[in-house]
């Protein structure tokens, strides 16, 4: 048994078979036959062999004409691999007495193979690995056919370990057999991470090197509360994790229940909770968590759908009437594309390799590079706030008061020309912007002056005010949302957007953790916005909370001197005030991971 440590998204706890997803040539899962089918399966394999012996033997008559006999004996070698009758029968033998697909058998017997030569240790035999790897990927191309992942024959359960998805890969993890994912790299709020919550996966990121010290049907515990992976554990951590899972779930089930009350403090402070989601049919899971409104829709996965082409002003205007029809009259905040930086999906935007993307051309400053296709977007998004009265609408990555005007200009341009066609538009829509970026926040007395109303995007915030890659696992520990500057920043955002009035939310994950909630509470913030799935947690805790209490036993948050001390003092008030033993344990393990 070996236990890692690494970035856990606090969405439950997995425990299964690990199938590795290295790239996706190497891709397998075991997939069963029953007893009637083994002898059609070998005969699969069999056609699989003398298949990859004529793509090689094409591709060795090739190189052969083109550079010379001499370097085709390379393919001779891969040749003989394919007369390996240890290889051939092995895997014949394992489909026979394990019952499984050949590709399985086969990988499995390839595996022990390749093992064995890396123990030799020999240059030579490292080498006749390569060769023995490449025939290997070719094999197993062939017998997978044109299904890459495969996940749709998938019929039994995994969890999935690779070095790093991206969101994209992780939508395609949405099946009921996929129970979660570990990786290398990332971090609490890289949207993978975001997805995945999204979806309710567990995982765990940033594990470093997971991806090398587990094996295809190695059995995990992926523990996404404390943020551990546990790696063929034994009986009894099986067990204690099996009672864990069950108490986690059962404790969620009540917490889902309890939504149909309002969140309202012990003390009565009304807090309004509210989901971000990035594709249009969470709006409905949203609302069965107990969402009262959409604070945040990441229109750029409606781009990401599209991908390559970009949603016409259509698809916008139905999607848009859609979200906002489901949760009426609830409200929705409609973010404006928001590609860039590790979202970056359509790559023929910019230029093929920005030196800094985080810094780069991303957020409304893209929007306004490419002006055509955010007036398409706008354009859908002024129809659909004429029929639905509960959209407003928000720009990321607003650095000045300057930039919000040539924002709120060329929305106000493609009203005037909507209207001088005839359009359906409503024309006094609440425009808020993102506080995201240092400057922002510097200036928001002045911006409020301007805007509807403030969001706060603590992701990407912290990222900037502490220069820390909210997306790299060697610098995350950094990440820390108590971190004293932090804290006054915050505080500066919620005061002076208070001071002139207008609405302020977070919309950060920061939102999602207790720990942090309950910061985001004290410094006098009532509106959160989070994945749908965190909703009933953080609801439960607005419930448990007396808000006066806690601003008593844990002093005024922007004296502390470090994020240390601001952390200690808010585990320690909220262990005082809560009851519930389970939830006190989510209290614990949210926080900066340990350097
Ligand atoms: C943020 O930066 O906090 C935010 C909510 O936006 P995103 O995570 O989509 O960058
Ligand atoms: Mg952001």
């Amino acid at each position: 048994m070996e236990v890692v440590e690494g970035v856990g998204i606090a969405s439950g706890i997995a425990i299964g078979e690990v199938l590795l997803l290295l790239d996706e040539e190497t891709v397998v899962f075991k997939e069963n036959i029953d007893a009637d089918q083994v002898e059609a399966e070998t005969k699969r394999f069999d056609e699989a062999i003398d298949e990859a012996r004529k793509q090689i033997s094409a591709i060795k008559d090739q190189v052969s004409n083109k550079i010379g006999e001499e370097h085709a004996f390379i393919f001779e070698a891969h040749l003989l691999f394919l007369d390996d009758q240890g290889l051939i029968k092995e895997t014949k033998q394992y489909i026979a007495s394990h019952h499984c697909k050949a590709q399985w058998a086969f990988n499995q017997v390839l595996l022990s193979l390749l093992q064995q030569f890396d123990e030799l240790g020999d240059p030579y035999f490292v080498e006749r690995g390569k060769d023995l790897e490449d025939v290997g990927k070719r094999i197993l191309k062939i017998l997978k056919g044109d299904d890459p992942f495969g996940f749709q024959n998938l019929n039994q359960d995994i969890i999935i370990v690779g070095s790093e998805f991206g969101p994209s890969n992780i939508t395609t993890f949405d099946n009921p057999n996929i129970l979660g994912f570990a990786t290398d790299l990332g971090g609490q709020t890289t949207h993978t991470a975001i997805i995945a919550k999204a979806l309710g996966l567990p995982a765990v990121l940033g594990l470093h090197d997971i991806s090398h010290r587990v094996n295809s049907g190695d059995i995990i515990i992926l523990d996404s509360i404390k943020g551990k992976v546990v790696i063929n554990p034994d009986a009894k951590t099986l067990a204690e994790y099996r009672k864990s899972k069950a108490a986690y779930k059962r404790d969620i089930a009540r917490y889902i229940k309890a939504t149909e009350k309002d969140a309202i403090t012990k003390d009565g402070q009304s807090v309004s909770l509210l989901a971000n989601i990035e594709i249009p049919h969470e709006a409905e899971s949203a609302m069965k968590f107990g969402a009262r409104g959409i604070g945040l829709y990441r229109t750029e996965f409606l781009f990401l759908h599209y991908a390559p082409d970009f949603p016409s002003e259509d698809i916008h205007y139905e999607t848009y009437c859609q979200i906002a029809g489901h949760v009426a009259p609830e409200p929705v905040t409609i973010r404006t594309l928001d590609l860039g930086g590790e979202k970056f999906f359509h790559r023929a935007f910019v230029k093929e390799k920005e030196l800094n993307p985080v810094m780069g051309l991303r957020g409304v400053r893209l929007c306004l590079f490419r002006k055509d296709i955010f007036r398409t977007q706008l354009r859908g998004l002024l129809r659909a706030a004429a029929l639905h009265a509960n959209i407003r609408v928000m720009f990321p990555l607003i650095t000045s008061v300057d930039e919000f005007k040539t924002v709120r200009a060329f929305v106000s341009s493609v009203a005037d020309e909507m209207q001088a066609e005839g359009q359906n538009i409503r024309r006094n829509l609440d425009l808020g912007v993102m506080i995201e970026v240092p400057s922002a926040a510097l200036v928001a007395d002045h911006l409020a002056a301007e805007v509807d109303f403030f969001s706060i995007g603590s992701n990407d915030l912290i990222q900037y005010f502490l220069a820390i890659d909210r997306a790299n696992d060697d610098v995350n520990y950094l990440y820390d949302p108590f971190h004293p500057g932090v804290i006054r920043l915050l505080k500066h955002i919620i005061d002076e957007g208070h001071r002139a009035g207008i609405d302020v939310s977070c919309c950060g994950e920061m939102a999602s953790s207790p720990l942090y909630a309950a910061l985001l509470m004290h410094l006098g913030l009532t509106n959160l916005s989070m994945n749908p799935a965190s909703v009933p947690t953080i609801h439960h805790l607005v419930r448990e909370l007396n808000l006066s209490e806690l601003r008593r036993l844990v002093p005024e948050p922007t004296s502390f001197m470090t994020g240390d001390a601001a952390r200690t003092a808010f585990k320690q008030g909220l262990r005082n005030l809560l009851k519930v033993k389970s939830y006190k344990h989510l209290i614990e393990n949210q926080g900066r991971k340990a350097t």
